[in-house]
């Protein structure tokens, strides 16, 4: 059915690449809408519903970096940035713009579509009912309602940061390697995307207002990983 075809947002000035990766897209069913600027793109989003973003870094007219931002302000639609190699900064950047992931050109087509279907299969995950809610008394996470409150107050999450908060908290105290992480939260086994994870910790902590040197929730394991852990909740007054 026509509404079952996935919608992609591709975003790249070049035109061969964004040709070649629209084709490929294409293929394997998706439906694209290829634009080769900035302001293009922005006008584009706001007309049209997408299921995912492609976005190139550097773009004319607005640049990746803004284009992203412009979108995190009303959309959690997954992103994926293509940066040029040697953009190291870059490509933290755009995650730090909270893009959900990043891939290098040149990129093989058959790579991106790997992500591409990772991001979208996590977001059907996401959505999928299940009533559930942690509560930690300053931090309650509501998982089916896909909330959280920091002392009451509603924080804004991307979806790979809600992810990356619910796979952790769902067990305080347990130990995951940036590996397991970038497994559970990104959905793929790709080595080499462990940093990706420690820009959505700090990007989490940011948005929860945890500072890393004196954290409430989000604790460094040096040279593993992270773990959740929530104060002990205060003990309620007998009426
Ligand atoms: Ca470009």
């Amino acid at each position: 059915m026509a509404s079952d075809v996935k919608k992609i947002l591709l975003v790249e000035d070049e035109k061969a690449i964004r040709d070649a990766v629209a084709a490929y897209l294409e293929r394997e069913g998706y439906w694209v809408r290829g634009v080769g600027d900035g302001q293009s793109a922005v006008e584009e989003f706001e007309k049209h519903t997408f299921d995912l973003v492609i976005l190139d870094l550097m773009l004319p007219k607005l640049s990746g970096e803004r284009v992203c931002r412009a979108i995190r302000d009303t959309s959690d639609v997954p992103i994926i940035m293509l940066t040029a190699k040697g953009e190291v900064e870059d490509r933290i950047i755009g995650l730090e713009l909270g893009a959900d992931d990043y891939l290098i050109k040149p990129f093989s087509p058959r790579e991106l579509v790997a992500r591409v279907r990772a991001l979208l299969r996590r977001v059907r995950v996401d959505v999928e009912p299940a009533v559930e809610v942690l509560d930690f008394a300053d931090l309650v996470i509501d998982i089916s309602g896909h909330k959280v409150m920091v002392e009451g107050k509603e924080v804004d999450l991307t979806a790979s940061e809600f992810k990356l908060l619910t796979t952790l908290a769902r067990y305080p105290g347990r130990v995951y390697t940036r590996m397991e992480l970038v497994e559970k939260v990104l959905g793929y086994d790709f080595e080499g995307y462990e940093r990706t994870i420690d820009s959505h910790v700090k990007n989490l902590r940011a948005k929860l207002g945890d500072d890393p040197r004196n954290p409430r929730w989000l604790y460094t394991v040096h040279g593993v990983g992270y773990r959740f852990e929530a104060p002990e909740k205060p003990a309620e007054n007998a009426e």
